[in-house]
């Protein structure tokens, strides 16, 4: 069977992957003139990594990747521990397959060695996708037609392909940007960094990590913005000393990692509305052009990985009469999971910026309550699923 797969990203990467895994022929087609290297981290929670495993690609990562042992949830002001929750060893041997985080670049690099050049078209942007009975189509910009069984469309949060499918809906502001920066270690040595933490206060919160084998610390801090001022764009550069204005107050800690931090990117976050659907016939959504969220319980990426999964599953020596129909189970499969984490990453951001007072204060009690009782964070629960493993519906009586 021959797919055709719309944009390289974390989330067209990985499904072009699985569905070679699954014994098809795929196109990959990407508008950039090469793949992207975008200087960021991205934390990898089990549920990601363990299919990464499947994909044969856990360990080339897994070698680029920082290893954190925990994770702590600190106070905006005095930098004290409102609680920790475990990402290390327990929580590996808890869910089967580690919580990585790395360097972007570095992940691209690994899901793109494992897609033969041959199969990639870059420098090809879709204008127009078409589908009857029997197969399905992309438009290229240059006028030239590529025929598939499946259209795979990964084109991101501002999918057209979306937009063609199901009518115009804009991307919805989320009211933050993110201050984002890479630093190296040395950088920061002097510092009493906790291993991985995220600093709450009002209207803001702030994040830190280390990737590439700890030789790099990434930051994300994300501050209430107006969207004039907020363009989604992973290379829009903040104005000097903006992201400490922005963060003026906080404990010298923060303050000491922002003013290190270099050059500075501002990224505007914006989401999508959920969708009833995300296939017609032999045409589907996958990643961000399907469920993009906030960044918040990081976990759009992972939901992408997830959907890449169980595309190849649900595809898994399909013929080309099968497509729409497997396309129905993979959708019924991952619908209902990826939007309840749009509105629980959503959640997640309201529930970081209260202001101080009785509401923040009883939100720490609750946290470090959930802490003592559980070892891992509360968006832990869904660490646990795994799609490709749940209990299959009983046959019914014949
Ligand atoms: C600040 C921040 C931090 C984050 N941290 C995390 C995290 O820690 N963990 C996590 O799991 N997730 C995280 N995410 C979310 C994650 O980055 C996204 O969910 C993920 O990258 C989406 O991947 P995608 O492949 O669906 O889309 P994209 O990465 O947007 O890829 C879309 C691709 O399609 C191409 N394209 C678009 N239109 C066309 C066209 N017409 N023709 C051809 N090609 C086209 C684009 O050029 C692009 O390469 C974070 C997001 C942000 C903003």
């Amino acid at each position: 069977m021959r797919a055709i797969v719309v944009g390289a990203g974390i989330g067209g990467l990985a499904a072009a992957v699985s569905l070679r895994r699954a014994g098809h022929e795929v196109t990959l087609v990407e508008q950039t003139p090469r793949f992207t290297e975008l200087g960021a981290g991205i934390q990898l929670a089990p549920n990601a990594t363990r299919e990464l495993r499947r994909l044969g690609l856990l360990d080339t990562v897994a070698a680029q990747s920082a290893y954190p042992s925990h994770i702590s949830f600190r106070s905006w002001s005095d930098g004290l521990e409102i609680c920790r929750y475990e990402l290390g060893r327990e929580a590996e041997d808890t869910f089967g397959a580690p919580y990585l985080q790395v360097h972007r670049a570095d992940l691209q690099q690994a899901l793109a060695a494992a897609v033969p050049p041959a199969s990639v078209r870059l420098d090809t942007v879709v204008v127009g996708v078409d589908q009857d009975a029997k197969s399905a189509c992309v438009v290229t910009g240059d006028g030239e037609v590529l025929d598939a069984d499946l259209v795979v469309a990964a084109d991101g949060i501002r999918s057209a392909v979306r937009q063609w499918l199901f009518g115009k809906d804009a991307a919805v502001f989320s009211h933050t940007a993110a201050f984002r920066a890479l630093l190296p270690a040395a950088e920061v040595a002097d510092l009493d960094l906790p291993d991985t933490g995220i600093w709450l206060g009002p209207g803001r919160h702030f994040v830190h990590y280390w990737v590439r084998r700890r030789e790099l610390l990434n930051v994300v801090a994300v501050a209430t913005a107006d969207e004039s001022a907020a363009q989604e764009s992973w290379t829009a550069r903040a104005e000097p000393g903006e992201q400490l204005r922005e963060f003026e107050g906080w404990s010298p800690t923060v303050l000491d990692v922002l003013e290190r931090a270099g050059q500075v990117f501002r990224y505007g976050i914006y989401t999508r509305t959920p969708l009833a659907r995300w296939n017609t016939g032999r045409i589907t959504l996958l990643g961000d052009s399907a469920h993009a969220m906030v960044p918040f319980q990081a976990q759009g990426a992972a939901q992408a990985i997830l959907d890449a999964a169980v595309l190849g599953d649900c595809l898994a020596d399909a013929a080309p009469t099968d497509v729409p129909e497997a396309l129905e189970r993979y959708v019924h499969r991952r619908l209902t999971t990826a939007t309840g984490m749009q509105a629980r990453s959503t959640r997640a951001g309201a529930e970081f910026h209260l202001p101080d007072g009785p509401e923040a204060e009883a939100r720490n009690s609750r946290m470090a309550a959930h802490a003592a009782e559980h070892r891992f964070l509360p968006v832990a629960t869904e660490w646990a699923v795994d799609p490709l493993n749940e209990p299959k519906p009983e046959p019914e009586p014949t």
